[in-house]
Parts: C-alpha cells; sequence; structure tokens
C-alpha cells in the first residue's frame, strides 16, 4: 500500500496526516515525542530485535499516535512518576503494510491481526500503543516477557510466581487503566484508547466489531 505524508500544524503539536491512497482515510497523528519530549521511545519493529528478525520502519520513524492517545500518554506517565517509574514504547502507529508483513512473519491471527480481516489492527488507527515499564534512570525493570513472546506467559492476568514481576505488571496496567486504556488478554503490552470506535469509519467499525465478537 502507498502512503503518504500531509504535514500541518495543530494548536498543540504537529500533526502529521497519513493518507493512504488505497483507505481514502486520513489519519491525524502527532509524534509522541511532540507532546511529551522526555517520552522513552523504542520502536521495536525499526530494528531487527522482533519477529520479522529485521527492520520493518525507515530509521528514524516516529512514534505516531492521534493526539488524544498522545495525551492520554502523558496522564499514563504522569501516574507511574509518583512511583519513580515511566512509560518505554515499543509500538504505536502501524502502516497497514507493515501489519501485511508482520502477518506474513507471524500467521497466527491469535496475536497478530489479519490485515485483510475485520479492521485490521487498531495500531494502523492511530489508537493502540504497545509499551512497557521501564524506572525513572531508564533502567529496564522485569516484566513478564519480552515484546511480541505469543506464549501463554505474555497473557495479561500474570500467573507466575515472581512477585517483583507481578508488581510491576500491575502498576503499568492501573497506570493506563487510569489514564483511559484497555488492555489485550494475550499481550500485556498492548494498549488501545476507552473511545477507539469513535475514531473509525462506520464500515470499518461494523467489521472491527464483527471480527472482535462485539455488536
Ligand atoms: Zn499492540
Amino acid at each position: 500500500m502507498r502512503c503518504f505524508n500531509v504535514p500541518f500544524i495543530s494548536s498543540a503539536a504537529v500533526v502529521v496526516a497519513v493518507k493512504c491512497a488505497t483507505a481514502q482515510t486520513a489519519v491525524p497523528l502527532v509524534d509522541i515525542k511532540s507532546v511529551d519530549p522526555t517520552m522513552v521511545i523504542e520502536l521495536r519493529y525499526a530494528g531487527a530485535n522482533n519477529l520479522a528478525g529485521r527492520a520493518l520502519y525507515p530509521p528514524g520513524t516516529p512514534a505516531l499516535v492521534r493526539p488524544e492517545v498522545a495525551s492520554r500518554l502523558v496522564t499514563a506517565q504522569a501516574i507511574l512518576r509518583r512511583y519513580q517509574y515511566q512509560l518505554k514504547i515499543w509500538d504505536a502507529y502501524r502502516p497497514k503494510s507493515v501489519q501485511m508483513q508482520l502477518w506474513q512473519a507471524a500467521h497466527n491471527n491469535d496475536y497478530v491481526a489479519d490485515p485483510q480481516a475485520g479492521a485490521g489492527s487498531l495500531h494502523s488507527w492511530g489508537v493502540a500503543v504497545d509499551a512497557t515499564l521501564i524506572d525513572t534512570w531508564n533502567r529496564p525493570v522485569l516484566m513478564p516477557t519480552d515484546f511480541d513472546d505469543f506464549t501463554p506467559a505474555a497473557m495479561w492476568h500474570y500467573r507466575g510466581a515472581d512477585p517483583a514481576i507481578r508488581s510491576h505488571l500491575h502498576l503499568l496496567q492501573i497506570a493506563m487503566r487510569d489514564a483511559g486504556f484497555y488492555g489485550l488478554r494475550a499481550e500485556w503490552w498492548h494498549f488501545v484508547i476507552v473511545n477507539w470506535q469513535k475514531y473509525l469509519p462506520p464500515e470499518e467499525l461494523k467489521r472491527a466489531l464483527q471480527a472482535f465478537g462485539m455488536r
């Protein structure tokens, strides 16, 4: 799919409208760093350390999301900072062309959304992020699994015995919940804003709700 970026300025930050020629839908997005320069970003699909084993994003790709998602991330960050933790963003807006490559690499729709089914991945609508916890000194902390670990250990409900992992995961989940995100049953790092439905065009929303078994 051929996509192109149309930069324009909003009152809050630089907004980039990612317009996909085939979708005929402009998705207004902001660079998370332009909203909160302190946010730690490590886009895993920009390097080889991901399930495809190669970079899927061009060098220098920013972490883009809907403006509302960015402001909710700032809220989550403020909550975490009270406890001397912060977010690290593993993925944000994901073009459908990249979702297609992931789908081909994984081919397991329990974990990777089929870009041709439903509305595809909610990452492609700028309403989902993948995030983990780090401490305020930017050091990693113990979490249940690494990113894109498609094993039972990646479930939202941690069943392991390590109390440190349990408390880190709980803190991430509470902060994201209080900032207005839903989690995902099989991927503890995946979060979607609670009102994501308002950002999908009606036809895409219908397909997404059918795919998710909601009406
Ligand atoms: Zn995700």
